[in-house]
């Protein structure tokens, strides 16, 4: 369900009707506290003042109102435009019981200070003025000054066409005050109602860290009504906040009910205390762990019902919010981002998802369908710049093996989304730890897996191309797998041997496909005790020794030589597959 500009108003005290689903909501106590039709019917966001917007999500008596007095002689405006906008700003002010149609404040969330900006649909269609500007503007100066995190709650449209080109220069003011904040670790979070257009998206609300939605919200820069103009019917469905959240430009879509939960926690994981300073865990690296051949190992990371990323974020992390997008172009589901702790560490986590894809009468799983695309890459960039930003450890889920190969891969940018992954992973001022948990292949593992600790889950594998290409490249029968598992080396133990790996971390029984909380158990144990060891090192020395630690991969010593010989075979063979996989793909697509 949707909201129309013309119908936002609709529905206010005394309506009995859901306007939207025709349902009677005079019972529903979702309608009485958070103006919304219930789930169970249209689950409809009714339109609500700023005031009761903020009142929603701050704790009771906490809000206390700065600059609330702030005016301007105007003498910019003609006469007699003046007039009349005297007289409408007066008749918004009385209606709404606001000065302006920006209100803002201090106050807390569940106990934590925030400062809080608000623009009010129902003044002057909560456009910026040079008073809105100022005020928001002076409100992150303030949350500069006290290191406050800033929460902007957006109902805005058009431009205060009334102040001209005044009204425009707002758009610059209030991004060099959110440009005190950006290399700051402040967090910053905007929520997008119905609607957020104009200027206020063109400026410091499409700037926060991370951006909330609220469900069936217009947002974009156009009004709604202008687009529709513009694009007949086309945009029923469009153009709404779940539109832009599958479009990689939103984090999340949140119920008003659920907002203030989602916002105490994420404030609460970006601004951490983290809980121990120096303390050393106690790390049990050389046990004695039974190892299966290679295609023993290769089958188990097949299998069918070995744990995926989903379910090691469901057993190992808690409070994990899910971010989406690359805020560029797409959100590519097969790489999962967000943030959530991990035995009380806050984490900001990437992870490769594999999509189970089985083929008839046998236990393997495939990851074929959940190929990386370029918005992929670039999500995973974004959460590591948050990582750096907040100062908090990543850790990152490798279980994929190819990046999507096809033109429309490469014309957005694969191969530069790649290299820019691994270019700030080298640089990261921050921890990153990677666990390569099934099977993980080409340059999309290696991205992804670069850490200040690398580990791989015994019964996983790190290989450049798939034994089965491998096998038809190298002894001319994707078949034979057996005798191509032999020569490759993909296995956890060669990994740790040619010194690709920093530790292998233990399964239960006969590999993790047979008892998930315990896999999960043996993860989280390792995690935290790996994060132990490098939490305190300063974040410049961290970024350094781990890009040494890189420039320094497969140093050129005679055992090394002689280590990677078939290595090298393998390396030649998978170049050889990517070009042909490649002109394959290419030729299909030009075929259709
Ligand atoms: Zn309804």
């Amino acid at each position: 369900m949707v909201y129309f500009e013309e119908t936002i108003f609709d529905s206010q005290e005394g309506d009995r009707i859901c306007f939207a689903c025709n349902k009677d909501i005079e019972q529903s106590s979702k309608f009485k506290i958070f103006k919304i039709c219930s789930e169970k019917n249209c689950n409809f966001h009714f339109h609500i003042s700023a005031k009761e917007r903020i009142k929603l999500i701050v704790d009771q008596g906490s809000f206390k109102e700065i600059n609330k007095n702030l005016t301007s002689s105007f003498e910019q405006i003609a006469q007699e435009e003046l007039e009349n906008y005297d007289e409408k700003i007066k008749s918004d002010q009385f209606r709404t019981g606001l000065d302006e149609a920006a209100i803002t404040g201090t106050a807390t969330v569940n106990g934590k200070q925030i400062t809080i900006i608000a623009l009010d649909f129902g003044f002057l269609g909560g456009s910026m003025g040079l008073i809105v500007g100022e005020k928001i503007a002076l409100a992150y100066e303030l949350a500069a000054k006290k290191q406050f995190p800033v929460i902007t709650i957006i109902n805005s449209g058009g431009n205060r066409i009334q102040e001209g080109v005044i009204s425009l220069m707002q758009i610059s003011k209030t991004v060099s005050a959110v440009n005190l904040l950006k290399n700051s670790n402040i967090p910053m979070i905007s929520i997008l109602c119905n609607p957020s257009t104009g200027q206020a998206m063109s400026s410091f609300a499409t700037l926060s860290d991370i951006i909330i939605g609220e469900p069936g919200a217009r947002i974009g820069y156009s009004s709604y009504r202008k687009l529709k103009n513009k694009n007949s019917d086309q945009l029923k469905d469009q153009y709404t906040s779940e539109d832009f959240l599958k479009r990689g430009f939103i984090d999340l879509v949140i119920n008003r009910e659920d907002l203030k939960y989602q916002i105490s926690t994420l404030i609460e994981i970006l601004k951490p205390k983290f809980s121990y300073k120096s303390k050393k865990l106690k790390i049990s690296k050389n046990k004695n762990l039974k190892f299966n051949d290679a295609l023993e190992s290769l089958k188990i990371s097949r299998n069918i019902d070995r744990p995926k990323s989903s379910i090691y974020i469901k057993n190992i992390f808690t409070d994990f919010i899910e971010l989406h997008g690359d805020r560029i172009s797409d959100d590519d589901d097969s790489v999962i981002i967000g943030l959530g702790k991990i035995l009380n560490e806050p984490f900001i986590l990437i992870a490769q998802e594999r999509k189970i894809v089985t083929k008839s009468n046998n236990n393997v799983s495939r990851n074929y369908n959940n190929k990386i695309m370029p918005s992929g890459f670039r999500k995973a960039n974004r959460a590591l710049k948050l990582a750096e930003k907040f100062k908090i450890p990543c850790l990152c889920l490798v279980d994929a093996v190819y990046p999507e190969l096809s033109l429309k891969s490469e014309y957005s940018g694969l191969a530069f989304s790649i290299s820019e992954l691994i270019s700030t992973k080298l640089n990261l001022e921050t921890p990153i730890l990677s666990v390569v948990i099934g099977e993980g292949g080409s340059e999309t593992a290696l991205a992804f897996s670069i850490a200040d600790s690398i580990m791989m889950q015994k019964n996983s594998i790190f290989t450049p191309l798939s034994p089965e290409e491998a096998a038809k490249i190298k002894l001319g029968d994707s078949r034979k797998i057996k005798e191509i598992s032999n020569i490759m080396k993909f296995t956890s133990e060669d990994c740790l041997n040619l010194g690709i790996i920093d530790r292998i971390i233990d399964e239960p029984n006969e590999g993790s496909h047979q008892n998930h909380l315990e896999s999960a158990k043996l993860l989280q144990e390792v995690i935290i005790e790996e994060l132990s060891l490098i939490r305190n090192v300063y974040p410049k020395t961290l970024a350094k020794r781990r890009s040494n630690k890189f420039r320094k991969m497969g140093d050129y010593s005679q055992k090394f030589k002689t280590d990677l010989k078939t290595e090298i075979n393998i390396w030649g063979s998978a170049f050889r597959a990517g070009v042909s996989t490649f002109r394959t793909s290419k030729s299909l697509s030009e075929e259709k």
